[in-house]
């Protein structure tokens, strides 16, 4: 390289060389050092659950424990609880103390004995293999928490009984003109909750992935008032998390969506945003119906959205410009009474098969059909990616299971051929795990909404906060 200069003197050429080479080499040491730096800030920035040492700490741990109950306050489907368990486990091996929190039902801001979590707190012992001790008041539980010794575990009540807990003023509608200031007032009561909460103990893990789309008090406010060292996610967020980038970021084709559940509304988002990303959709359950009446059909009794019947006919012309194969069902297992509280049909009510869109006055679409069925396996065959929200019937009653059934088997079929298989949401995991298929599909994700949030695209709140975003 210093050739051309050869009319210099040698020795003096060597010292340049010389120069250049130590500088270069220093140059080489400190760019590998602004790496490691530059790495250092954005990875480990995060305190993570399997370097943190809990022994001595009081963790108070978010989870999510909104699992569904009979009448009589017995779980029936534990997936949420079991999904917890290696990082409440994790933490009392190290010898911590915890404290675990969260959400069940809707009860909007009042005390309601229906979603006590009272009814889980057995269970919970049972599974973690310590009697874990109750605190009848979420907000009221600083002395119960304080007198935790490592190797105990408290569950604190219902932190929804509080309206603090997700931060909207209740009893005041949007469009009141006071609501605005309700609102803000709200958001204050809001972090004095977090507060309270984060008071209890020493650090705060988040691995309620089913409400990490939620920017709540539990989820996320509380996030502030640890410093990075003393907050992370848990086990079964990291696995979530994970489970959605293995989906997204290697996306094998056929990609064969499948939504369903009551409503078409719940789901537009990520429908909209499937769209974009799948080569089927198949759209099922309750949402059939909307699509029938959008047509002009007639639907009977069955649920329908009809301020939607535009939205419906919009995701139609959205499928064909996006060149999205579009599958909906031609035909229904029908009711004349179903009792949807005890998922029972009532004595004597008649059970019959119609075309979706000519259903008579007296019955309701409740199931997919054989026709339907048949064309939901099939649009599920040979996919290779496949994603599962929302079931195709009223599956709690055995008179309405076979068109979740149906999509359940074609899923474990196309996984046993290779497809990586994602299914999401309370009820379509409760739906798998009563069919048995629950080890025949690639993953169950605790989460119904985030998961879809995350599949969009969504950065999650409950994530975020813990990163410091
Ligand atoms: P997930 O919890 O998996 O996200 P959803 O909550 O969206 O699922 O939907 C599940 C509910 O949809 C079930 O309780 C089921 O009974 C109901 N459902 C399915 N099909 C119908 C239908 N045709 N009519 C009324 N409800 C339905
Ligand atoms: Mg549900």
């Amino acid at each position: 390289m210093l050739s051309c200069f050869s009319f210099l003197p040698s020795r003096f050429l060597n010292l340049i060389h010389n120069y250049l080479a130590s500088n270069l080499f220093v140059f080489a040491i400190v760019c590998i050092f602004v790496r490691f730096l530059e790495s250092f800030n954005t990875i480990n920035i995060m305190q993570t659950i399997d370097k943190f040492n809990f022994a001595g700490k009081k963790a108070i741990v978010r989870v999510d424990f909104n699992v569904p109950l009979d009448e009589n306050g017995k779980i029936t489907d534990d997936t949420r609880i079991r999904g917890a368990l290696p990082t409440l486990k994790k933490i009392l091996a190290d010898g911590g103390s915890l404290i675990i929190m969260s959400h069940m039902g809707k009860p909007k801001g009042k005390v309601n004995a229906k979603y006590s979590l009272s009814q889980i707190v057995d269970e919970v012992s049972n599974k973690l293999g310590v009697k874990v001790a109750f605190a009848p008041d979420c907000a009221k539980a600083a002395d119960a928490a304080k007198a935790l010794k490592p190797g105990e575990a408290l569950l604190l009540e219902n932190l929804r009984f509080y309206a603090e807990e997700e931060g909207k003023p209740v009893g005041i509608e949007k469009e009141d003109p006071a609501y605005e200031a309700a609102k803000k007032e709200m958001k204050a009561k809001q972090k004095d909750f977090a507060k309270t909460l984060a008071s209890y103990a020493d650090c705060y893990v988040n691995d309620a992935f089913g409400t990490a789309h939620r920017k709540h008090a539990s989820t996320a406010v509380i996030a502030d008032y640890f410093d990075t060292d003393n907050k992370m996610l848990g086990y079964l967020m990291e696995k979530e998390v994970q489970a959605v980038d293995n989906v997204l970021s290697n996306i094998k084709r056929p990609f064969v969506a499948i939504m369903g559940g009551s409503k078409v509304s719940s789901k537009i988002g990520i429908i909209e945003n499937l769209l974009g990303k799948v080569d089927r959709l198949v759209l099922c359950g309750g949402m059939t119906y909307t699509f029938a009446k959008a047509h002009g059909g007639e639907i009977g009794n069955s649920i329908v959205e009809l301020d939607k019947l535009d939205v419906a006919l919009g995701v139609e012309e959205l499928a064909k410009k996006n060149g999205v194969e579009l599958v909906l069902g031609t035909d229904s297992v029908c009711c004349t009474d179903y009792d949807f509280a005890s998922f029972s049909v009532k004595p004597g009510a008649k059970i019959e098969v119609f075309n979706s869109n000519n259903i008579p006055a007296e019955f309701e679409g409740l199931d997919a059909g054989p026709l339907s069925r048949e064309k939901f396996a099939k649009a599920i065959e040979g996919a290779k990616t496949i994603l599962w929200n929302g079931p195709a019937g009223c599956f709690e009653c055995d008179e309405f299971t076979a068109g979740s059934r149906a999509i359940g088997d074609a899923i474990a079929k196309a996984t046993a051929e290779g497809a990586f298989s994602l299914i999401g949401g309370g009820d379509s995991v409760a739906c798998v795990n009563k069919f048995g298929l629950a080890d025949k599909v690639s993953y169950i994700s605790t989460g119904g909404g985030a998961l879809l949030e995350a599949i969009e695209g969504k950065v999650l709140p409950g994530v975020a906060a813990i990163k410091g975003e």
